[in-house]
């Protein structure tokens, strides 16, 4: 199974897996053209893609729906509650042919893929975060989360590809350009994992099956690349564990097991 983050930050998340047979999207925060140009930039068939996972209703994941639902035959998988946010804020109507509900702590068989949601604390209805299983591949996508929690913790242990959020140093955000408000809730329990948090919940899962690292969702205002890459780097030196970084303008691809 390959990993792609095709788009990761605030204006934008959509995060890819394949076997080369059929591809799956976690969150569509990023136009279809873009999927498509960034799938094609990293060698993978945009025809492939099969269906997209939605993590929350916010707009960065996914500001595409309506595009989707309209212009591909794609399946969505997504929450009852996630759903109905997202029909009260785009008003689109997903066809329930195409439509697999999931549920937070329940995991639902995707042809032959295990896909398991589970609560992040975030300010949405009903946010996730997904583990995923495929031929004894485990991988996670963690993002938009404001504390790193035990369930957290519990379903990011034992993976072999961790894509985590590390969206801000504490430090820039307090002292940045951003109103009280939003520095605010960024910073709360359902805002977005810090630096610090990042490493912490990194440190608390460190296995020795865990081969790549992924920091994903990093703010363009409030971060420096180097300062999230230097938290994680800390926690995984002499691990052997492989650190990415995933960005908001271009595709990022990760080999994570040859096919
Ligand atoms: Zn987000
Ligand atoms: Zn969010």
């Amino acid at each position: 199974m390959d990993y792609a983050a095709l788009a990761s930050g605030s204006r934008g998340n959509c995060h890819a897996f394949s076997d080369g047979r059929r591809t799956l999207l976690l969150d569509a925060g990023i136009s279809l053209k873009q999927i498509r140009a960034r799938l094609e930039a990293i060698g993978w068939d945009p025809g492939l893609v099969a269906a997209v996972a939605i993590s929350h209703e916010h707009s960065d994941h996914i500001a595409a729906l309506p595009v989707l639902v309209r212009r591909t035959s794609w399946s969505f998988l997504v929450t009852a509650d996630t759903l109905a946010a997202i029909q009260a804020a785009q008003g689109i109507e997903i066809p329930r042919e195409r439509l697999v509900t999931l549920r937070a702590g329940h995991a639902t068989d995707w042809d032959g893929l295990r896909i398991l949601p589970f609560s992040v604390p975030h300010d949405a209805a009903d946010p996730v975060a997904f583990r995923l299983e495929w031929g004894g591949f485990h991988a996670a996508v963690v993002t938009d989360l404001g504390h790193p929690t035990a369930l957290v913790a519990d379903h990011c242990a034992g993976l072999d590809l961790l894509a985590l959020e590390s969206n801000h140093d504490v430090q820039m955000l307090r002292e940045g350009s951003y109103p009280p408000a939003l520095k605010a809730r960024i910073l709360s329990r359902v805002g977005h994992l810090s630096n610090e948090s990042m490493a912490g919940l990194l440190g608390n899962i460190l296995c020795s099956r865990l081969k790549t690292v992924v920091l994903a969702h990093l703010s363009e205002e409030n971060n420096d690349p180097a300062l999230a890459r230097f938290a994680a780097a800390e926690v995984l030196q002499h691990t052997g564990t492989t650190l990415h970084l995933a960005c908001q303008g271009s595709p990022l691809a990760v080999a994570a097991r040859p096919r």
